[in-house]
């Protein structure tokens, strides 16, 4: 009885494992059709100044038009795209179709500041990046200062040789840099200082259960003090009640991205929702 469960339970095991591996491969095959395809969309989520309750920009949002399921967000996408090495295909189309968009908004005439867009760091440790990126703000006609790229804290700590020149290369050209879900990547602060970093974005989880959690509200107290000590700007991911945005007020850091000002909404939302344009 014994040696017949086992039995099973192995069989169970590869017939599993073949499932899994069937599901990867079918998923590479409809990333590389999607990247192919251009099956994805960007939604704009807005950023505020809670203070003076304006608009301060938008950050990008992948999302994959699948023509069978529908919209898929990224963390159902991402980590597969990151694991085939597609993460840069998708991240270049985004930054394309972000650009287009900053140019429409800005002969429409809206005001905006910035938009943020995520790059990864496979981005950062290739020379010609810079040239990419340069290309597509000639195509579109988009000004670099109208822009901030975000890498998260976890890529930024691996900062190697070329990322620092790149990066430095960006920034000359007027593109801001954003430290992304800041606080998670359990790095030391050391690179702060070694790379032109103009902005740590809060990660979520420490938003989440702010101010209720005083070990959380303590983290998030203690990163705005190393902003503001370094004169980096904050922002504060994932603000979803009016105790966030007090906490956050009171404790100095006025920018917010979060469902309290907006959901990520399709540009054509945000034409209408925001910007009053028909
Ligand atoms: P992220 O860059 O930290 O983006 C913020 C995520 O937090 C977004 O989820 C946004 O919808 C969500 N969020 C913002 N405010 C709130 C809130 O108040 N409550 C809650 N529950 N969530 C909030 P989204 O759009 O699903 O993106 C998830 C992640 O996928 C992003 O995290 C980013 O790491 C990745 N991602 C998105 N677009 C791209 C892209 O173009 N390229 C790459 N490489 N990754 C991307
Ligand atoms: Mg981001
Ligand atoms: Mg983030
Ligand atoms: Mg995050």
């Amino acid at each position: 009885r014994a040696k017949h469960n086992g039995r099973n339970a192995y069989e169970f095991y590869v017939e599993s494992m073949t499932q899994e591996i069937l599901a990867r491969l079918d998923m590479q095959s409809k990333l590389r059709i999607a990247l192919e395809d251009r099956d994805f969309v960007v939604h704009y989520q807005p950023q505020y100044n809670m203070k003076n309750d304006t608009l301060i920009g938008f950050e990008a949002l992948v999302r994959w038009q699948d023509k069978e399921k529908g919209l898929i967000f990224p963390g159902d996408f991402i980590p597969y795209a990151e694991e085939f090495g597609m993460v840069v295909g998708i991240n270049r189309q985004v930054m394309e179709m972000a650009m287009i968009q900053a140019a429409k908004w800005h002969q429409a005439g809206v005001y905006f500041r910035r938009i943020s867009v995520n790059i990864s760091i496979e981005q950062v440790e290739d020379d010609n990046f810079v040239i990419f990126v340069k290309k597509l703000l000639l195509k579109t006609e988009c000004r670099a200062e109208w822009f901030i790229f975000e890498l998260v804290e976890s890529q930024v700590m691996k900062n190697t040789e070329t990322a620092i020149i790149v990066l430095q290369d960006l920034s000359d050209l007027g593109i801001e840099i954003a430290v992304d879900d800041f606080g998670t990547g359990y790095s030391s602060l050391a690179y702060l200082k070694h790379l032109p970093i103009n902005e740590l974005k809060i990660d979520r989880s420490f938003i989440m259960d702010t101010p209720q959690n005083s070990d959380d509200a303590s983290i998030v107290k203690a990163i705005i003090a190393v902003g503001k000590n370094l004169n980096l700007d904050l922002i504060a991911e994932g603000v979803e009640t009016e105790e966030q945005k007090e906490f956050l007020l009171s404790s100095g850091c006025e920018r917010v991205q979060g469902y309290l000002y907006g959901r990520p909404m399709s540009s054509d939302d945000i034409d209408k929702k925001i910007f009053n344009l028909v």
